[in-house]
């Protein structure tokens, strides 16, 4: 009965019917972003934070680490590992919580150098002395260790991994999130633009051509389903540009990578370091040393690419890392 009257007010009011209709609708809009959208799209994969503050942390920590060490450490890595232990609560977070993770990013080593001197008195004296040297770990090491020390536990390396594939952009210290990683894989289409800033690394092409369009990490395949590194990141370029080494090294090998690569050039470093040029057109420079920024070859589309771009890896000791870390 009661209900009955109430129908037949609204419908002698319609101004009221309109009203509780409408809220009806944000309700049910409300309940669908909350139970449906936010958890799996929002959650479960990017380490966003609310606010810039919540950004500073990550990155001022990571800028007091290479202030210290002269390492570049990937403020995004920093902060995927903290999403994944606060749970996304970066409430929680700091710039001294994220600087902590320093031991886990950078191994110290520390060398005696060899020296002697000479007295005023013209007479010889060993003046050899100790110095701290510091690495970057390979991440997955990083990973382990935080495993190890119980601030993660083994399946959540994975939790990392996914969240370190999101492209976030950073202009003038100021996030803007642009993306997520390429669903089908090599080639497909921008996922972002961002400006090469103080980095310790040359830019491997043109300065202009910042296209990512596929980052490093892990992707899953959308059919198979099957997780695969992508062990470099891809620069979306036009055919035959210009392909500059990255540091000083030694040309270890120019030619034909039969594992998918085409045209590749492999460069050696200092410290155990290796860069990869891959899919090129054609070589400029195919032995012998190479300074940073040297011309070595032209851009291309050879071996298992789509499209036009340059794959550019970086591995230390044989681990791939992100070549992003050292670009902002
Ligand atoms: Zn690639």
């Amino acid at each position: 009965m009661l209900k009955l009257k109430l129908i037949l007010s609204m419908l002698d009011n319609p101004e009221k019917f309109l009203k509780i209709f409408l809220i009806a609708i944000a309700v049910l809009a409300l309940f669908i972003n909350l139970f449906i959208v936010t958890p799996t799209m929002f959650w479960k994969h990017v380490p966003m934070g609310k606010s810039q503050a919540e950004y500073d942390y990550y990155l001022k920590g990571a800028e007091q680490i290479q202030e210290e060490t002269g390492i570049a450490v990937n403020w995004q890595y920093i902060m995927a590992i903290d999403a994944v232990i606060l749970d996304h609560n970066f409430r929680k977070a700091s710039q001294e919580r994220a600087y902590s993770y320093k031991p886990y990013f950078i191994r110290e080593e520390i060398i005696t150098v060899e020296k002697t001197c000479t007295n005023d008195k013209g007479e010889e004296y060993d003046c050899s002395y100790t110095e701290t040297v510091y690495h970057l770990r390979p991440f997955d090491e990083t990973l382990q260790m935080l495993v190890d020390d119980r601030h993660i536990k083994p399946d959540q390396i994975q939790d990392v991994m996914d969240k370190v594939q999101y492209v976030i952009e950073v202009t003038d210290g100021k996030v803007k999130f642009v993306g997520g990683p390429d669903e089908d894989g090599e080639s497909g289409d921008g996922i972002g633009e961002f400006q090469p800033v103080t980095g310790t690394m040359g830019w491997p092409t043109e300065n202009h051509i910042t296209r990512i369009t596929s980052p490093f990490g892990w992707r899953t395949h959308p059919i198979t389903g099957v997780k695969k590194l992508h062990r470099g990141m891809d620069i979306g370029t036009p055919m035959n540009t210009n392909v500059y080494a990255a540091l000083d090294g030694e040309i270890t090998k120019a030619g034909w990578d039969s594992s998918g690569g085409g045209n590749t050039v492999i460069i050696r470093h200092a410290d155990g370091m290796v860069t990869k040029y891959m899919h090129l057109n054609s070589f400029v420079i195919r032995s012998g040393s190479v300074k940073a920024g040297q011309l070595i070859a032209k851009s291309g589309n050879t071996g298992g690419s789509t499209g036009p771009h340059l794959h550019f890896g970086v591995e230390i000791n044989g681990e791939p890392v992100d070549p992003m870390m050292y670009y902002r």
